[in-house]
């Protein structure tokens, strides 16, 4: 967990506090989360998930 946690944070940015778009909980305290950067409107904008499930619900 503190492997993954780790290499999350290096995608995460200090004015977004990391919760789950599909469910709204804390990435920070998931056990799997997931990260995905889009563009939007020219800005980089990351997306976080507590799981895969969460992100394929997104997804689809
Ligand atoms: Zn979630």
């Amino acid at each position: 967990m503190t492997i993954a946690f780790s290499r999350v944070m290096v995608e995460l940015t200090d004015e977004d506090p990391p919760e789950c778009r599909q469910c709204g909980d804390s990435v920070a305290s998931a056990s799997k989360q997931r990260v995905v950067s889009t563009v939007e409107d020219g800005t980089a904008i990351h997306h976080y998930f507590c799981s895969d499930d969460c992100l394929e619900a997104w997804e689809s």
